[in-house]
């Protein structure tokens, strides 16, 4: 009989594992084959050891979570394509792939952070099947919807939140976090593209519609994301989940509040916070006492709606100020200017609030030559043990602009902490990387919390 031809990616599957589907990557070039797996724990039955594991079958999903057993034939060293080498346990199990079936012997080891969740090497493939390394499923195709069928049982079960993540790139770190972390905790966790939705503003009946049609009201929780040019229609979208009933991690209003810079420092000095002197002037005949104002050049000139550090400048001479600050007047763009912290020594603190509470905080330190902290503009970020009075303002600062979740920035002055900004959608990457902690794990608890103070009965999910 001839030998099936096989491409370089196929749909294969393990009966005894209970594994219909799992996308493999043949890669001749590699000797071993290895299976994703996690929780691995050896277990003595008679004579015989073995593996009992998990495994996220389903490539970029770690919502389907599948039980394993198999028996372990040997451990062995395996060196992995990155060059690192591993003890790892290797089982033996029948393979089907196309109409063909056979024994092999697979490693095990964690390729969560892979491609793929198996990997074929030579050795499994010798005599068995001819590769076309330049094809892909040969053997057939299939969907996303067709696998997740096949592992309908090994879904999380329901009794968790019905939550959605509005935002507008799902690839982006923070939000996939946020769709791991609410999986991971039990819940049911929808991605909706912001530009994407629509709705329907009426007093009976208001509803929120996705793409094709796909009514969006039968969310419990809504975690708005909305990047800085969605601002106005995010904000719009979340003020209707709100009336519609969905809890909402950040309330549109504050969301609004704090994408403008001069509304929220107007905030934030209302509330007590301390904050750098800073002018606001809309007339151009006031430009050379708006400066004075705020203690002379040199001085930051803001544009009100910029964010990552992009329009913020440092103008070292009174004469270089009152140059940006008309420029910026003549373009009809609306600026701020603010006391130069100089002291601050191109640093800054991001403390990360979750309903009231600083979890993290990190240094951001401005790259050579530069005096903006942020890690866009090539800051880098690092630990930092905050004092109680930043832990205080961090905390106040979010609760003057009404943010269960915010990035406050703090800088330190010579006379004590200042506030410069508070985010209504801050990062995971860096406060996650560097303090180590599962800052998106804490966003979902804040869910949980707020629905078990409602619904004192309600047990949070596992
Ligand atoms: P953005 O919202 O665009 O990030 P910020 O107001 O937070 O703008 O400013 C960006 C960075 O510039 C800050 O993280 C800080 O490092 C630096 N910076 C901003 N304002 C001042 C200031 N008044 N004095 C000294 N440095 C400042």
């Amino acid at each position: 009989m001839s030998k099936p031809i096989i491409g370089k990616e196929e749909w294969c599957s393990f009966k005894e594992l209970g594994l219909p589907a799992i996308k493999a990557r043949i890669d001749s070039g590699a000797k071993t084959s290895s299976l994703h797996a996690f929780n691995i724990q050896v277990v003595q039955e008679g004579e015989e050891k073995y593996a009992h594991f998990d495994i996220h079958p389903v490539q970029n999903n770690r919502k389907v979570i599948q039980s394993c057993r198999a028996k372990i034939v040997a451990r062995r060293i395996v060196k992995s394509s990155s060059g690192n080498t591993e003890k790892r346990y290797v089982i033996q199990t029948p393979v089907s792939i196309g109409d063909e079936e056979w024994e092999i012997e697979v490693t095990l080891t964690n390729r969560d952070a892979m491609g793929y969740r198996m990997l074929l090497g030579r050795e499994a493939m010798k005599g068995r099947v001819l590769i076309d390394p330049d094809s892909s499923f040969c053997l057939g195709e299939l969907d996303d919807a067709e696998v997740l069928k096949n592992y309908r049982e090994s879904m999380p079960s329901k009794g968790g939140l019905k939550i959605l993540l509005l935002a507008s790139n799902k690839d982006l770190y923070s939000n996939q976090r946020l769709l791991e972390a609410a999986a991971q905790r039990g819940h049911e966790i929808q991605f909706a593209n912001i530009s994407q939705c629509y709705m329907n503003i009426c007093s009976s009946d208001p509803d929120i519609f996705y793409r094709g049609g796909e009514s969006l009201t039968q969310y419990d929780a809504v975690i708005p994301r909305i990047r800085p040019s969605m601002t106005y229609y995010g904000c719009a979208l979340t003020r209707q989940f709100q009336t519609m009933g969905a809890f909402c991690l950040n309330d549109s209003v504050s969301i609004a509040r704090s994408r403008d810079k001069l509304r929220s420092l107007q905030f934030l000095a209302k509330s007590g916070i301390p904050i750098p002197k800073t002018g606001f002037a809309n007339s151009p005949v006031d430009t050379e006492d708006l400066i004075k104002s705020v203690g002379g050049a040199p001085t930051v000139v803001k544009l009100l709606e910029g964010t990552q550090g992009k329009g913020v400048v440092l103008a070292n001479t009174m004469k270089a100020a009152e140059s940006v600050i008309n420029a910026f007047k003549s373009l009809k763009v609306n600026i701020l200017v603010q006391e130069f912290i100089k002291e601050a020594d191109g640093k800054d603190i991001r403390c990360f609030v979750i309903d009231g509470k600083v979890v993290g905080a990190i240094q951001r330190e401005a790259a050579e030559g530069e005096f903006r902290a942020n890690l866009h503009l090539g800051g880098t970020a690092s630990p930092i043990k905050i004092t109680s009075d930043e832990r205080k303002i961090a905390v106040q600062a979010a609760k003057s602009m009404g943010l269960k979740v915010a990035g406050v920035d703090i800088i330190r002055s010579k006379n004590g902490p200042m506030v410069l900004e508070v985010n209504s959608s801050p990062g995971l990457e860096g406060i996650e990387d560097v303090t180590g902690k599962d800052v998106a794990g804490l966003m979902i608890e804040s869910i949980e919390k707020s629905f078990k103070k409602q619904n004192p009965a309600l047990d949070a999910p596992a």
